[in-house]
């Protein structure tokens, strides 16, 4: 994928954002993209920066690490972590990220603190629910998602944002869109990170705030 393809399928995928968000009597700018790099090189990131994109998304701490500090220096940009992450690599997921997505359990929220205590360094955070309960992916479940929820806010405050979710592969993403956005509702938090390539338009009907979108501008994987 070359850089033109890449700027072309940005202004694509922005203009759907756009029209979603019009479709669901929403404003296009209620809405950020947040551009999945994982496995694409850097200059992949570099072609998206220089179309505009200021907000990537990368699955795995080393990877980002690989990729995005040697960009910090020339370029303004959010990087957020969108991957399960291990309580040892909690350190480096503070030093490096601007928005962490994917916040799922105590010993993870004990390991972020202290993290961000030693780096002084305050990444906005997320909760991520595992809304079809599928024991390969992280998230906490739905049970336990209403007291992680209020036991993060107390801990957390303002730095914790809002709900993830990555609904299963083979199901309507629907209800768990409408499940995730009820539950924020609920506990008064603003920011909902739902919907990829195949279904961020859903996505945005059901109130996503965040679209985390890879293929549909990258290119497959
Ligand atoms: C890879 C990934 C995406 C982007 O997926 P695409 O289908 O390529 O748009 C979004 N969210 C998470 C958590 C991912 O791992």
């Amino acid at each position: 994928m070359d850089s033109i393809e890449i700027a072309d399928n940005l202004r694509r995928v922005k203009d759907r954002i756009a029209n979603a968000a019009i479709a669901a009597g929403r404003k296009p700018g209620d809405v950020t993209l947040v551009a999945v790099s994982k496995t694409k090189p850097v200059e992949a990131v570099l072609a998206a920066i220089q179309a505009g994109q200021t907000v990537f998304g990368e699955n795995r701490v080393q990877e980002a690490e690989d990729k995005f500090p040697p960009l910090r220096a020339a370029h303004r940009f959010d990087l957020h972590l969108i991957g399960g992450l291990q309580s040892n690599k909690a350190r480096d997921a503070v030093r490096l990220a601007d928005v962490i997505e994917t916040l799922d359990r105590p010993k993870l929220a004990d390991a972020i603190a202290a993290a961000m205590a030693k780096e002084n360094r305050h990444p906005k955070l997320l909760i991520e629910v595992n809304t079809g309960s599928e024991p390969q992916k992280s998230g906490v479940s739905r049970d336990d998602a209403d007291g992680f929820i209020a036991d993060c806010k107390g801990r957390f405050g303002d730095l914790l944002a809002g709900l993830m979710c990555v609904p299963p592969h083979d199901e309507d993403p629907r209800p768990h869109f409408d499940w995730l956005a009820n539950r924020a509702a609920k506990h008064g938090l603003i920011t909902l990170s739902m919907g990829m390539s195949a279904d961020f338009e859903i996505a945005i009907a059901a109130g996503a705030t965040w679209v985390r979108v890879g293929s549909a501008i990258f290119g497959s994987r």
